[in-house]
């Protein structure tokens, strides 16, 4: 009478009896708590999409990773280390994406995570050509301030790059993609597997396969003069010798204090890269954040007050 399918109309309860027929365990999430709704994208072993929780209504991004083609591509670890940095950084920050749930069936992992509406932020440099300062200015620190916390939980990420910086609905920055993320144990040391993007490739990956959380940093350096030059400052691994030499330049207008900030991030030294230094160091975290590019900022309010137009 009411016009709802007699389906939507069942209480939660019920649902999960009826479920644990098919492949959840005792009450744990299945894909029968969600309705998919519409296919958000593609990766390389992966299909994300939109599913609305059956009970609350919420919607999320559900990512779906085939198991016969992680094993076929023996990528098993990608999904795991995906998963465990995720569970690592947990609810702790806005900027981060946040996995809620995951479980399996047959043939499927899935991971509920948060949903960023408004898709990556590469899509709309491509389409912008370049962002106006006053919102580089803003993503820049809204990546430096989730860099923080992921550092702070002994997470580097190893592949930042626009395509893993989303949007959500209110154009806040949500970054993804863990799968290349790496967890530190102690004190921060480096690791030696070649991962990463080559247009924010940095130095020491290239000359001795380490990359560390000083990594990250350079990548940051790379994404700002990307999105106020609108092209890559490196074009990847045919320009490595200009990698190592810091030949780079900019483009007439790139605003003075963006390029002071960006030499201070492609620094060769991952030691002395902005952000990167040891606390209390003139490269550490309160350095960077304390750069003029940033000084119009304000730290407490960059995830409640809304976005600068993207334009
Ligand atoms: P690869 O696995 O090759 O690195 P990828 O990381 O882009 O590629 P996925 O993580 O499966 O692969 O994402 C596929 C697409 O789905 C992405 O291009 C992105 O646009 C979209 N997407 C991923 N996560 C979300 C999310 N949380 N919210 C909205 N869209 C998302």
């Amino acid at each position: 009478e009411l016009g709802y399918p007699e389906d939507e109309l069942r209480p939660p309860q019920s649902r999960t009896q009826s479920k644990s027929r098919n492949s959840s365990v005792n009450g744990r999430m299945s894909v029968e708590d969600f309705e998919f709704k519409e296919e958000l994208g593609q990766g390389s072993y992966s299909t994300v999409w939109l599913g609305k929780l059956l009970a609350t209504g919420q919607e999320y991004a559900i990512k779906r990773i085939d198991k016969a083609h992680l094993k076929r591509h023996q990528k098993e670890q990608t999904a795991l280390a995906e998963k465990n940095t995720l569970v690592r950084l947990g609810s702790g920050h806005p900027g981060i994406v946040r996995l809620h749930w995951t479980f399996q069936d047959e043939w499927s992992l899935f991971f509920v995570l948060d949903l960023a509406r408004n898709g990556e932020l590469q899509t709309r440099i491509t389409r912008l050509g370049s962002l106006s300062i006053e919102c580089v200015r803003y993503y820049a620190a809204q990546i430096v301030d989730a860099l923080g916390y992921m550092h702070s939980k002994g997470v580097i990420h190893r592949d930042l790059k626009p395509e893993n910086l989303l949007l959500d609905d209110a154009f806040r920055i949500k970054i993804t993609d863990f799968g290349t993320g790496k967890l530190l144990d102690s004190g921060g040391e480096p690791t030696k597997t070649f991962v990463g993007t080559a247009q924010y490739v940095s130095p020491e990956l290239l000359e001795h396969n380490e990359s560390s959380k000083s990594s990250d940093f350079w990548a940051l350096g790379c994404i700002i003069y990307q999105m106020i030059a609108g092209r890559f400052v490196f074009r990847g691994l045919a320009d490595w010798q200009k990698i190592k030499q810091l030949e780079y330049s900019f483009p007439e207008g790139f605003d003075e204090q963006a390029q002071d900030l960006v030499r201070k991030l492609l620094v060769r030294d991952p030691d002395q890269r902005l952000g990167a230094g040891p606390p209390g160091s003139p490269y550490d975290m309160q350095a960077l954040r304390s750069h003029p590019f940033f000084a119009s900022i304000n730290w407490r309010t960059l995830w409640t007050a809304p976005a600068p137009p993207l334009e």
